[in-house]
């Protein structure tokens, strides 16, 4: 009978120890659970890749007991294999840090090479403990680790990414229960890491690809004319900017060899040094003929392993500007080496003491017109780089323009001469108020031009018109002279320009009379312009606003 009663009736004491144990192992089997559950909760829901390192490292150090925890995290070198440190749990990771990483020596190798897990009672007892230099055994700091327990931390490919390791100082820590566990968390880890890896390369790449999606926008909009060419000088890339200046649209040029595509490169590139990118490239400027028309770039190169990228940049303006400064040295030191040579030999000519007292009049009155085209000279000249540098002053009055007209047309038939020019004009103009100076300084270019290139014959003449509006007052000096040409009707009013030397009868002058009269009514906020037609005269006029 005895031996059928339940067994607590027989032994309560037995019993009570054994529901004591059964509760202690569900108690064990509930922190097992929850700690997988925590972390497959980390996995699923963390992206960070340090972050899932280290909640497992400190869930698994927890779970099996570990005084401390690691995962070394393999990565290969140049130089071989090494093994990082990752993650570390229980101890502070300071206490790593003055000795060496561990490498793949025989206790290791097995985890980090994925071969096996690794678990020691007595990891000092081991026949692999103690072979390899320099410490033979652990390194003098070295946490005192007796139980071991290390596990391999696989990809879902199958490759080994790392090691989690394990240590305790006392003896046996580690049961092969725990060994499953790790061996558990440990492809959940793989899995883990994997994911964010992919994550991380995905955030990479869209990085990446928006990157490029700027420097495709950059070069759209850049200004310079950008052309990649590869090893075989095919075009590859042609921006926006290169098309606009050569007139080239890419899907003309893109794929085709660039000395056929682009008429004239192959000049270009023979002369344009191609530099390496870490050095300062050399632009070279150059002329490229393009539809006809000449061009002139100034065109850099800079080598890359798949070929040249070159960027140009339309400096035919500036080169016209150059040509036009250098021209106008020339026009300008002849134009004042001519009344100075006057003016010395009339000066010379009067210590004669044998000239009549007509003679030496006309000397004096020699040396005097030619001072003053001098001074006329050096005063455009002075007013140029005054314009030019924005220091002009004004000083606005109010004017009459009758009165001002009168002035000028006195002045210049003075010089003419002879009654050269005359006024058409209403009876009385209301005043307006500008700078006499300057509104006096455009007329006179006008009068003076007409009177150089306007007036065929003696009997020619210029007239100066004043006609109101309701809100402007126009001037207009009219000749009756070769004209000029629709073709050159905007050009003459840019600086140093002139007419060819047929056109304009051989006379002389710098090309900046009209140019300055353009800039001091624009500065006036009033217009200028010309109407002619050639062999039919011109009319020069400006408009100048008359303000409330
Ligand atoms: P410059 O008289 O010193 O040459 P301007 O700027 O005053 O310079 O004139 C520019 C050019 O315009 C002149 O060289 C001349 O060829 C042309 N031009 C100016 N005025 C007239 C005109 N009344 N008739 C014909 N051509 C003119």
């Amino acid at each position: 009978m005895n031996e059928e009663l339940p067994l607590e009736l027989l032994a309560p004491g037995a019993a009570a120890e054994r529901l004591e144990a059964s509760l202690a192992e569900l108690e064990r089997e509930k922190r097992i659970v929850e700690t997988l559950y925590r972390v497959a909760q980390a996995v699923a829901r963390e992206e960070d890749l340090h972050e899932i390192v280290q909640i497992v490292t400190d869930e698994t150090t927890s779970i099996v007991g570990a005084q401390f925890g690691a995962f070394f995290y393999n990565v290969v070198r140049r130089d071989g294999e090494e093994y990082s440190l990752y993650t570390i749990s229980g101890v502070p990771r300071a206490k790593f840090e003055n000795f060496p990483m561990p490498r793949a020596t025989d206790i290791f190798r097995p985890t980090f090479e994925g071969t096996a897990i690794v678990r020691l009672d007595d990891v000092t007892m081991d026949p692999r403990f103690g072979r390899n230099e320099p410490y033979h055994g652990m390194p003098p700091s070295h946490l005192p680790v007796r139980s071991y327990l290390a596990v391999p931390v696989f990809l879902p490919d199958g490759t080994v990414v790392g090691g989690l390791f394990f240590g305790h100082p006392e003896i046996g820590v580690f049961t092969e229960e725990h060994e499953q566990i790790a061996a558990g968390i440990s492809t959940q880890a793989g899995t883990a890491i994997d994911k964010a890896r992919l994550l991380a390369a995905e955030r990479d790449a869209r990085a990446e690809a928006e990157a490029r999606s700027h420097a495709a926008v950059a070069l759209e909009y850049v200004d310079d004319g950008i052309a990649m060419v590869d090893n075989d000088g095919v075009i590859r890339l042609w921006n926006r900017a290169a098309a606009r200046i050569t007139g080239l649209a890419d899907a003309e040029v893109v794929g085709r060899p660039i000395g056929e595509a682009v008429p004239g490169w192959e000049q270009i590139a023979l002369e344009v040094p191609v530099e390496d990118w870490t050095r300062n490239s050399k632009p070279q400027t150059l002329p490229l003929d393009a539809h006809g028309c000449e061009l002139w770039l100034s065109v850099y190169g800079v080598g890359f392993p798949g070929g040249t990228v070159y960027g140009f940049r339309n400096v035919t303006d500036e080169r016209k500007l150059e040509e036009l400064r250098v021209e106008m040295v020339a026009t300008v030191s002849h134009e004042l080496r001519t009344p100075v040579a006057a003016v010395y030999g009339a000066a010379q000519t009067l210590q004669r003491d044998d000239l009549t007292p007509e003679r030496v009049a006309q000397l004096f009155e020699m040396i005097g017109v030619e001072s003053e085209r001098l001074t006329g000279l050096v005063d455009q000249i002075l007013l140029t780089s005054q314009i030019d540098s924005g220091n002009l002053a004004s000083d606005p009055e109010p004017v009459d323009p009758l009165a001002l007209a009168e002035s000028v047309i006195e002045n210049a038939n003075v010089v003419a001469r002879r009654p050269l020019v005359v006024l058409e004009a209403p009876e009385q103009v209301a005043p307006i108020s500008v700078d006499r100076e300057r509104v006096s300084q455009v007329l006179s270019n006008l009068v003076e031009n007409a009177g150089k290139y306007g007036t065929p014959n003696e009997a020619s003449q210029v007239s100066v018109r004043i006609v109101e509006a309701p809100h402007a007052v126009r001037f207009e000096v009219v000749d009756e002279g070769p004209g000029v040409p629709q073709s050159e009707q905007e050009r003459i009013f840019e600086k140093f320009y002139r007419l060819d030397p047929d056109m304009k009868g051989g006379v002389r002058g710098t090309g900046l009379g009209l140019y300055i009269s353009r800039e001091l009514v624009e500065r006036m906020g009033g217009r200028i312009g010309i109407d002619s037609a050639a062999g039919a005269g011109s009319t020069f006029w400006f408009d100048l606003p008359r303000f409330a």
